[in-house]
């Protein structure tokens, strides 16, 4: 036997539990060895009965006697029965429910170890199912830490610590991944050690200790891959096409300035000035541009899209949906005139739209000026790098909200000849995690706000107060202000969301007759999406409902009031960025959240959102409310299912990174560490297909 047998050879059980570890995803004994405890339970502490408190979990020593299934008045409801007693002379009753079968099991009158919840009542002891195993070498179910594995209707805990436990002597078949020079300046435990004691731990250091062992190891194989994906995209451009050194003009960049209608805030320019310290370099840029909703990440990548045209390349814009990829070109063709005024690059801009709903000949048209240089700055989904769109000389891509960079889109970016690469994101991400799910990426954070917005004022609103928020918005629709209603998330279902939104517009023409109501969603072709937002823009329609499509970017001065709809639906980031839709005016906005969940947790997150406008603070009390998981998701995150990494140490991070940076500067196609390289290389693959 090996780690690669087949478990059902592996395995004295039946098939049913062979078929229910394939559902698990558990083939081989490597795969069992590696399904790791989600906690563990204590029960190596002995206590003698007479030592319990009502209702306390104990272990004990002892012995059972006369045990029996005793006749119940309920019907299907058996008990067994047993007596227990100690050295020292105490006994106590020990009850089983709906467990004959233990009377065939248990061991009578031979030293036992037991566990479990003791009952006072009546005084008397009574011991309630508790675990009982015979004195062992080694304990596995009590008397012992024992471990508690994820939940499954078939694979129970007990029946998985029986079959892992006697496959142990395998585990001496893991070789080490991480570098000995890393386990050695960690203080780390071998592989082997590692897996045996997360399983069957000896004491609580070395669990400690096997556990950091395996999350280190997770975490490095992570920072690995980035840093090697960092100097792969480094490398990547063709030494055919040209250099992208673009040296920094301090003068230019002033004199851009000089045509805004505001002052850059300190933040602002701290960014810029990394992003154009990036596109110095002779190799591409890779960076990622956080900054909250309203904090102005337009004026930075404007800058950088300006100085690669003003060096005669082509930049690009790339945004999620067609509806942003307007109003991006709505919002750079205002910097233009005043650009143009002043006569700072010397030339004219030809400024162009590529989205997928263009005509065919509009398309061509675009596609031709493109391919000819004509076309300096270029705005688009997706259709910019997935068509068969050949740039002259692309020199800068800015990708706006894309959740995942993935492998493939690196892949037709470097068939573009690997321009420099601007990534923007108003999901706050802390810094940690985004060094882990970001990690081939520079980071630079805008931080600050621009001065003299009016905080949004945000409610948590209960079922029956819903009339009175109506009341009170009708009033502001009278004075001339906007509304959003944003309809709860239904994971199951496009259809279902849209048959809900489309009930709630229904619903609030009924209940407002005097305004006009808009309807919004993802089903909706391009052209009636575009035609209701210029509605709403223009102030034709009062109130808008719509799904989450409307999430990014959108930009509506006039709207001032948000009601979010089973807002306990949603992330705290994602509601903080739909809050970001109001409060773009002069005039005091409010967002009201909508809830019928009584839960503490849905209490706290939606309180956070009252008490925070800082979508980095929200983002921080999330991730510590709900975990990495369930906050940025598997697929969202690009990462792979980690096990025990903590994702938010930042000192380790920092430190396994740094190890990640000096093994590829050692060994830059880590050919010294072969084990380490094949790890990597199945790490990737599997991302790949993430
Ligand atoms: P986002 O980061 O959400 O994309 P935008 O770039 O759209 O934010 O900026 C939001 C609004 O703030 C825009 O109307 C923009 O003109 C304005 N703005 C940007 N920077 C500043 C600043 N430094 N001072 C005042 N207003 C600013
Ligand atoms: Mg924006």
């Amino acid at each position: 036997m090996n780690l690669f047998t087949p478990l059902d050879a592996a395995l004295n059980t039946k098939k049913e539990y062979i078929l229910a570890l394939k559902e698990m995803g558990l083939y081989s004994v490597r795969d069992l060895l590696l399904y790791f405890p989600r906690g563990y339970e204590d029960l190596s502490q002995f206590k003698k009965i007479w030592e319990a408190k009502d209702g306390e979990i104990i272990t004990t020593k002892g012995y059972l006697h006369g045990i029996r299934v005793v006749p119940t008045k309920k019907r299907g409801m058996k008990l067994v029965k047993a007596m227990f007693y100690d050295d020292s002379g105490s006994e106590c009753e020990v009850v089983w429910f709906n467990q004959p079968h233990l009377v065939r099991m248990l061991p009578m009158d031979k030293e036992v170890i037991v566990a479990g919840k003791v009952q006072y009542s009546y005084g008397k002891y009574v011991l309630q199912s508790p675990t009982v195993e015979t004195i062992k070498e080694v304990q596995i179910h009590a008397g012992a830490t024992v471990p508690i594995y994820p939940q499954h209707e078939v694979i129970t805990s007990k029946w998985l610590r029986e079959k892992i436990n006697p496959l142990l002597f395998l585990t001496k078949e893991f070789e080490n991944i991480l570098p000995q020079e890393i386990i050695t300046e960690e203080g780390l435990m071998s592989k082997s050690e590692a897996i045996r004691e997360v399983h069957f731990p000896s004491d609580s250091k070395s669990l400690k200790k096997a556990q950091d062992t395996l999350g280190y190891e997770e975490l490095f194989l992570l920072q690995l891959n980035a840093v090697k994906t960092k100097e792969e995209w480094k490398d990547s451009r063709p030494s055919n096409v040209d250099s992208i050194k673009m040296p920094m003009d301090p003068e230019f960049v002033k004199a851009f300035f000089s045509t805004l209608p505001f002052t850059p805030t300190g933040a602002q320019k701290v960014t810029i000035y990394e992003i154009l310290k990036d596109m110095e370099r002779p190799f591409p840029m890779m960076r990622l541009l956080e900054g909250d909703v309203g904090s102005g990440k337009t004026v930075v990548a404007m800058t950088a899209l300006l100085q690669a045209v003003k060096y005669g390349y082509q930049a690009a814009i790339m945004a999620p949906t067609e509806v942003l990829a307007r109003q991006h070109l709505i919002s750079i063709s205002k910097f233009v005139e005043e650009i143009e005024k002043i006569d700072l690059l010397g030339k004219t801009l030809n400024i162009q739209l590529l989205i997928g709903s263009l005509k065919t000949k509009e398309k061509e048209a675009v596609k031709g000026g493109i391919k000819s240089g004509q076309v300096n700055i270029v705005i688009g989904t997706h259709a910019l790098i997935q068509e068969d769109v050949e740039f002259d000389n692309l020199g800068l891509l800015v990708i706006d909200e894309q959740h995942r960079f993935g492998v493939k889109q690196r892949e037709i970016i470097v068939k573009q000849g690997s321009p420099h690469v601007l990534h923007m994101t108003a999901t706050p991400i802390p810094r940690t995690l985004a060094l882990v799910a970001y990690g081939d990426q520079d980071l630079s954070v805008i931080n600050e706000m621009p001065k003299g917005r009016l905080p949004i004022i945000t409610k948590i609103v209960p079922p029956e107060n819903r009339e009175s928020v109506y009341k009170y918005i009708t009033g502001k629709i009278d004075e001339g202000q906007q509304v959003y209603v944003i309809c709860p998330l239904i994971d199951e279902s496009d259809v279902l969301e849209v048959k809900s939104v489309t009930a709630e517009h229904e619903s609030l023409k009924q209940r407002f007759p005097q305004f006009k109501v808009g309807l919004l969603h993802g089903k909706m072709k391009s052209d009636e999406k575009d035609s209701i937002m210029k509605q709403f823009k223009a102030g034709d329609i009062n109130i808008l409902v719509s799904t989450s499509v409307i999430e990014v970017g959108v930009d509506v001065p006039n709207a001032t009031i948000m009601l979010i709809e089973g807002a306990e639906r949603f992330g705290l980031s994602q509601l903080h960025q739909f809050r970001g839709r109001v409060g773009r005016g002069k005039v005091q906005s409010y967002c009201f959240l909508y809830t019928n969940s009584s839960s503490d947790l849905t209490y706290q997150r939606l309180k956070a959102m009252v008490d925070y406008t800082d979508g980095f603070k929200l983002a921080e009390i999330d991730l510590n409310l709900r975990g990495p998981g369930e906050v940025y998701g598997v697929r969202q995150s690009g990462l792979p299912d980690l096990k025990l990494a903590n994702l938010l140490d930042g000192i380790l991070l920092d430190r396994v990174r740094k190890a990640a940076e000096k093994i590829v500067e050692k060994s830059k196609d880590l050919s010294d560490y072969p084990l380490l390289k094949k790890a990597w290389e199945s790490l990737r693959k599997r991302m790949s297909e993430l």
